[in-house]
């Protein structure tokens, strides 16, 4: 296979739209796909080996960068004990335990084989606990692509320019209640139509998957406050925030605790996984200790459990979190200054080391605000800056990563990069 449009021609023949996840496409941008080879450190190389500087991590898991050589060592090791048992290893505890040490809200943690399945199983325990069918989840977050959840969400969904999936039985989209993120009104209203029928409110609390939206003051706090007063559960997905924005995620930057947390993506490393903890009384609905029954022939994969423990230790010895703040902070800073000298309608949106740029004057704040950005003035950007050799997620509404493999001269390069992108796209 030469190139990549070639390599995506064939890939077309075999697999819907050419790709395993719709985000992948590239459709929002324009464009086609390239074809990965290899990555390294905070770059990848694609099947002609042309090198990019890297915004995309795998969609967050590789916040240490690309083939880190203690997890690659630990995960060859793991290789040559075996692959999959479908019985009880000790790195499976040994995982659970650092998330447990991590996430103060987690007394007990069940693995899963990726965010979908977490959020999924997540929202059958909420149901099982509390005997309630409602879920409230927040328009323009995306929780995967369980049925309950493919409603107003965000990510490939919102990309598609859709507000849920065909396929999905009318039954199950009509026990899922919308709400406007950010906003605590709407939620008091919901909460006073539905009161005793609802188990659980699920959000992202950073999102990312609209682009980076982050929660206005206080607002976790009162959204704790308000569930707790009428005996709903909170179900943080951190999924993406999850040993992103912190060691202890989103919750423990925001100091807010929620009933279940769902996550994925860092905690495997780079190879699938999927975990949901929570209070000890709620997770012992689980089966085989309870009545809610969740399982997985692969769940648990001692290979995806080595990389995540490997990815969990290596981010908890370091201060790796201080350090992808300075840089989020100098990118973004860059990236302001280059929208301000060039006169261009657009905003820089950064938590952390999660970051996505707006192309609109309006404050973003929630999905309405965040479909304000002009999306073709986006896939002129993204495009001038693939040009130049940096690869973002190829659409609006996503989060782009930093991670903690890149340099300052390359995050140097990526604020000169995007000059020369902001001044082309004017
Ligand atoms: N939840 C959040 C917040 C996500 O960002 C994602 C994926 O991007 C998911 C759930 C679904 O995870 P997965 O793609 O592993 O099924």
């Amino acid at each position: 296979m030469s190139n990549s449009e070639e390599a995506f021609a064939e890939a077309k023949k075999v697999i819907p739209g050419g790709v395993n996840s719709p985000a992948r496409a590239f459709s929002a941008v324009d464009n086609e796909p390239i074809f990965i080879e290899a990555g390294k450190g905070s770059k990848v190389y694609d099947i002609e080996d042309n090198e990019y500087l890297d915004y995309v991590g795998s969609w967050g898991p590789m916040i240490l960068g690309y083939n880190h050589p203690q997890i690659v060592e630990s995960l060859q090791g793991q290789v040559k004990k075996g692959t999959s048992f479908g019985a009880p290893t000790q790195v499976e505890t040994e995982l659970a335990e650092l998330i447990i040490d991590a996430v103060d809200s987690i007394a007990k943690v069940r693995m899963v084989n990726s965010g979908t399945e977490a959020t999924m199983s997540a929202l059958r325990l909420a149901r099982g606990y509390t005997g309630r069918d409602k879920i409230v989840k927040l328009e323009g977050c995306y929780h995967g692509h369980g049925d309950s959840l493919l409603v107003e969400a965000g990510s490939g969904v919102t990309t598609l320019g859709i507000s849920g999936s065909s396929g999905v039985p009318n039954d199950i989209a009509s026990e899922t209640i919308v709400a406007p993120y950010n906003d605590l009104e709407a939620l008091e209203k919901i909460f006073n139509k539905y009161q005793d029928e609802i188990a659980a409110v699920i959000l992202e609390p950073v999102t990312g998957n609209m682009g980076v939206i982050e929660p206005h003051d206080e607002y976790l706090e009162n959204l704790r406050k308000m569930t707790a007063d009428n005996d709903i559960l909170l179900i943080f997905d951190e999924v993406m925030t999850g040993f992103r924005l912190s060691y202890g995620g989103a919750q423990e930057l925001y100091e807010v605790e929620p009933d279940i947390t769902t996550l994925g993506k860092i905690i495997g490393g780079g190879l699938p996984v999927g975990a949901y903890g929570g209070k000890k009384e709620i997770m012992e609905y689980v089966a085989p200790e309870g009545p809610v029954y969740q399982a997985g022939t692969l769940s648990g994969n001692p290979l995806a459990m080595k990389a995540g423990a490997e990815t969990l230790k290596l981010l908890k010895q370091s201060d790796v979190y201080a350090s992808l703040e300075e840089k989020g902070a100098y990118l973004a800073e860059g990236f302001r200054n280059n929208i301000e000298s060039l006169g261009i309608k657009a905003q820089i949106s950064r938590v952390g080391s999660m970051f996505s740029i707006f192309f609109t004057d309006t404050e973003v704040v929630d999905y309405q605000t965040a479909q304000t950005s002009n999306t073709d003035v986006f896939a002129a950007y993204f495009n001038q800056m693939l040009k130049q050799g940096i690869y973002l997620p190829p659409s609006q509404f996503e989060a782009n990563f930093i991670s903690n493999a890149h340099t300052e001269d390359e995050l140097k390069a990526t604020i000169e990069a995007n000059y020369l992108a902001l001044k082309k796209v004017k």
